[in-house]
């Protein structure tokens, strides 16, 4: 071995890159496992509120895992993970069965929810989607008006025609569609056109610079203004603070989700929640 090459900041870097493949090589080996004996795996509900009437319109479904060595592993970690292999497929299919059998319990209990659920371009472009999504809530005798479907990467979903298409059906089945995370990254004005969204999420990133500077309260107020002139839903992600709600009242945004509401909650707590909840 050489010594100073070694020590270059390149070696550190491939070094880097090694220990980060066999991390992912691990959680997608063990992801696969708790998928297959249920293990581990549990999902978490965030309330969506109405601004107009302070009432809760909703949840969304967020997966978490435990994991037996690492300890909690975030899905922003183990999502990408997933989408990259097949395991995309049964741990969405794990999700929708969780969060019909959860919907069908609550209904036995008189709390109607309509839950939405984070469905990638992966997921849409298997041909089967609609199908297998309409054959679970049957098993739970639930409908369309129980789930929302949120779209990630709407980037990935323009280049699938077969993705296009499963969303398509899904609208004429009667889901609403949100769109998720909009205003991250490069956001391509011309896909509204293309996809047939009910709600659109506004990101956390975008909100979190309303206290920031002027120009951002302006980017947030146009682009509310010009989403209402398209007839959106307009949905704001990841308020953390009561200034910031006060300015989304100010511009008609329709419905929030964040921390300063409520964290994401197991679901017997989600329930006492929506008994109790108080909305500032
Ligand atoms: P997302 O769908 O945009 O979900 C919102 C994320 O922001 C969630 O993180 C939520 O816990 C978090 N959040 C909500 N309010 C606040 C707030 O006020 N402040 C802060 N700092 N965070 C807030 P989480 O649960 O870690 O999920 C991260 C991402 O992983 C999700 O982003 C979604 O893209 C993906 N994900 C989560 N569950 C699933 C799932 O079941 N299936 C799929 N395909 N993706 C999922
Ligand atoms: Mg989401
Ligand atoms: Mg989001
Ligand atoms: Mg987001």
């Amino acid at each position: 071995h050489d010594a100073i090459a070694e020590n270059t900041p390149q070696s550190d870097y491939q070094l880097e890159a090694d220990i980060a493949k066999t991390r992912a090589f691990t959680l997608i080996s063990d992801l696969g496992e708790a998928l297959r004996k249920d293990e581990g795996l549990y999902l978490v509900y965030q309330p969506k509120i109405e601004l107009r009437t302070r009432k809760v319109v909703g949840a969304e479904a967020l997966i978490r895992w435990k994991h037996p060595v690492l300890g909690n592993v975030s899905p922003a970690q183990f999502i990408p993970l997933a989408e990259n292999t097949t395991l995309i497929r049964p741990l969405t299919d794990w999700v929708i069965d969780n969060v019909a059998r959860q919907i069908n319990r609550w209904k036995k209990k008189n709390l109607f929810m309509s839950v939405s659920i984070n469905i990638t371009a992966n997921n849409l472009s298997e041909g089967d989607f609609a199908e297998r999504l309409m054959s679970t809530l049957q098993d739970y005798q639930l409908t369309a008006a129980d789930i929302e479907i949120e779209c990630l990467e709407t980037q990935k979903i323009l280049e699938s025609n077969v993705a296009l298409s499963s969303i398509a059906m899904l609208k004429r089945l009667g889901f609403l569609i949100s769109l998720d995370d909009f205003g991250s990254g490069y956001s391509n004005l011309t896909y509204l056109n293309k996809i047939p969204i009910d709600i659109i999420k506004i990101d956390k990133s975008l909100i979190d610079n309303i206290n920031k500077d002027t120009n951002s309260r302006v980017i947030i107020k146009s682009l509310i203004s010009m989403l209402h002139k398209l007839h959106y839903v307009v949905l704001a992600e990841g308020v953390e603070d009561q200034k910031t709600i006060d300015y989304l009242v100010s511009l008609g945004c329709d419905q929030v989700q964040g921390y300063h509401l409520s964290r994401p909650l197991m679901p017997a707590e989600f329930a006492r929640w929506c008994e109790n909840h108080d909305i500032p």
